[in-house]
Formats: C-alpha cells, structure tokens, sequence
C-alpha cells in the first residue's frame, strides 16, 4: 500500500552500510519512522530528502507496520540552519522536544509551528533566543499543558505590575493571593513578560513571530519558557545542553 504525506524529517539515523532511519512529524500521520534504503550510497535517488530539516512530500509503502521510502519531492530543505552551529543546535533542540513530545495528543497545528520556526531561524533576521522562547512556550501549549493565563488563579485579577508564574502549576498568582507558598518553582513576572507570555501562547499562528522584546526582556523570558518545559516534562535534553555550551558568555548586541 502506497501512502502519500507531508513531513519533516527530526532525525536520520544510519542503519546499516547504506541506510537510513529517518523519524519523520507528518502532516496527518504523527510522528513515523521510515526506512529509506540505499540512500547512503553515492548519488542515490533520495539522499536530498533522507536529512535532518527536510520537508518533503513522502511517498511511503507500508508493510506488516513497517514505512519504506518508495520517492520523495522536495518542498524545503533548511540547508543553511547547518551552517551556523548555534541554529544548528537550536533546531536539534526542537527536533527533540517534538520527539519526545510526540506521545502527547499534538494538534495539527504542531507540524506548522515548527516549519514557521525554523523559516525564521534560518532567515536570521529574528533573535535566536526569541524563537526559542516561542517555540518552547506554543508547543507547551499545542500539546495540552498550557498556563492557565486568564488572570490570577485565585481572584482573577488581570493584570498588576508584579505576578508570580507558578511554573509547575501552570498558573498565575497576584501578590495578594500568593502567599507564603515555596517559591522554588515561581518566576515573578511583571506585565510586559505577562503579556509576551500570554501572545506566545495564545495568538494565533499567523501573528505568533510579529512582536520584539528588548534583550533583558528576552534574557528573562528564556530563563520562564526554558523552567516551564524542564518542570513540566522533568526530562533532561541533551541538545539544550550543547545549544547552551555553546553560548555560553556569547554576547548578543
Ligand atoms: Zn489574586
């Protein structure tokens, strides 16, 4: 049986002398591995569309629950996001939240946030680390877990000058109704973080990437989204590390 999806290839494994595992997010199949064989021979028919960052159109046959690559057209390589070892490591970054995530009910919308994602990282004309917090906070919020942000959890005040993000709640307090609770877990925010944090979440995907943050601002978002995740999940990511080992000290002007 012959099937017909569009995908992003998040990760290639080598298997065997010449072919690849290729961990695919669909467009209406979720996440699926797929066997693609011979592609790691010299100027095989389909070693353009068997990398990591590949969108294509896969053209799969399907045996006894198996996937095998039969073609694949092209409809974008992010080749440029392997030139730069900083995107580079952000974008493995989000290629292994999706798969790890991938067991969580995702909207369709999941498949589109991370294409957006990386159009801009590659595009380099948006901070890194603004796309990082989008990217962490909107998928939290794409697979079910994210903050309740009406307002304070408890007397619905809106907004005030300082909250506290409850990060492993997923809910806000005002300073009345926080109380003497163990703080570990908290992040105060003031009302331009509230209000970044409220538009990742919750606007729509057309609007998602059009808003800036000044460099502080966005220091201190990272810090919230990056927490969230790790409190959320509780997994450790090895290619977060690696991103951070990388810039580490690195001034951004
Ligand atoms: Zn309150």
């Amino acid at each position: 049986m012959l099937i017909t999806v569009k995908g992003l290839v998040l990760k290639e494994r080598a298997y065997g002398e010449n072919d690849k595992l290729l961990d695919i997010l669909t467009d209406s199949m979720g996440l699926i591995t797929v066997s693609a064989k011979g592609v790691k021979k010299a100027n095989a028919k389909n070693s353009s569309v068997a990398q990591m960052f590949c969108y294509a159109n896969y053209c799969i046959s399907e045996s006894k629950g198996r996937y095998i690559l039969n073609s694949a057209e092209p409809i974008r390589i992010f080749y440029d996001i392997r030139l730069d070892v900083e995107r580079f490591a952000l974008a493995s970054y989000f290629c292994e939240l999706l798969l790890y995530t991938s067991t969580y009910e995702q909207s369709g919308e999941v498949l589109r946030l991370i294409l957006n994602t990386l159009h801009f990282l590659e595009d380099k004309n948006k901070e890194p680390k603004l796309l990082k917090s989008i990217f962490e906070l909107r998928l939290m919020s794409e697979i079910g877990l994210v903050p309740n942000l009406i307002g304070c959890c408890e007397c619905l005040t809106y907004s005030a000058p300082q909250m506290q993000f409850d990060l492993k709640g997923g809910k806000i307090y005002c300073e009345n109704c926080c109380g003497a609770r163990d703080l570990r877990t908290f992040e105060v925010i003031d009302e331009t973080l509230l209000h970044a944090i409220r538009y990742i979440a919750l606007t729509d995907m057309e609007r998602l990437f059009s808003f800036k943050l000044s460099q502080d601002y966005l220091e201190m978002l990272n810090v919230i989204t990056e927490r969230y995740i790790k409190l959320q999940l509780d997994k450790h990511f090895s290619t977060l590390v690696f991103y951070k080992t990388i810039t580490n000290g690195k001034n951004y002007e």
